[in-house]
């Protein structure tokens, strides 16, 4: 299914946008309005990053549920878990937005990334199955690591900034300070809204305000 069809779709997955068509890109979009200084948040704690998680199949939901136990009997580390995930996206967001706009990234941010990869890798483990090899997430004892959500996230972050699609990382232009991050697949490299139906109509129909202000001005 595209991320991007809402048929079908759980009422988390209405309640997190996952257009991004990448998890690193959609857990950035957990804000609204990122880039501008009115922005909202829809994660207030870390139930709710659970429940993100699970939405964006980071985590099972049999994952999702012994995590919340976890947290509820561990609240101070699971209130940190939450701070360290949300500074966690922040510098996510300032690395593909410096993707998505060709441009450097801080090198703090880079250093932050490197931190969580290598706690990230102590989570995956090398299997051979049916001629193949492949990375699997450690199952045993998910419930004892409250960042476990993450991990997924910063594995696919550091595998698109590593791959040519990390070219492809755009950053939403709607009005104003969208802010959403999204791939962009179409051949041209021209998309520009994060969605057609949100940002491109309502950048649609300020040009259109604008042309027939700009022609009233120019008959007068
Ligand atoms: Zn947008």
């Amino acid at each position: 299914m595209e991320k991007e069809d809402a048929e079908g779709a759980t009422p988390e997955q209405y309640r997190f946008s996952l257009l991004g068509r990448a998890s690193p890109l959609d857990y950035c979009n957990t804000v609204d309005w990122h880039s501008s200084p009115e922005s909202k948040d829809r994660l207030h704690g870390y139930p709710d990053l659970l429940d993100w998680g699970a939405a964006a199949g980071s985590i099972s939901a049999e994952e999702r549920l012994a995590l919340l136990e976890a947290a509820e009997a561990r609240p101070l580390e699971a209130a940190e878990a939450f701070r360290e995930g949300i500074a966690l996206r922040e510098t996510l967001f300032r690395l593909f937005t410096a993707a998505a706009h060709e441009a450097d990234p801080a090198a703090e941010d880079v250093e932050v990334l490197n931190g969580w990869w290598a706690r990230t890798q102590r989570k995956l483990e090398l299997r051979y199955e049916t001629n193949e090899y492949r990375w699997t997430w450690r199952t045993d004892d998910v419930a004892g690591d409250l960042f476990r959500p993450m991990y997924p996230v910063v594995r696919e972050a550091v595998e698109l900034l590593l791959s040519p699609k990390r070219r492809n990382v755009r950053r939403c232009e709607g009005p104003p300070g969208c802010g959403w991050l999204f791939l962009d697949h179409t051949k041209n490299r021209s998309r520009r809204w994060c969605s057609m139906r949100d940002c491109g109509n309502r950048a649609k129909m300020r040009r259109f305000h604008e042309k027939r202000k700009g022609n009233r001005e120019n008959e007068g």
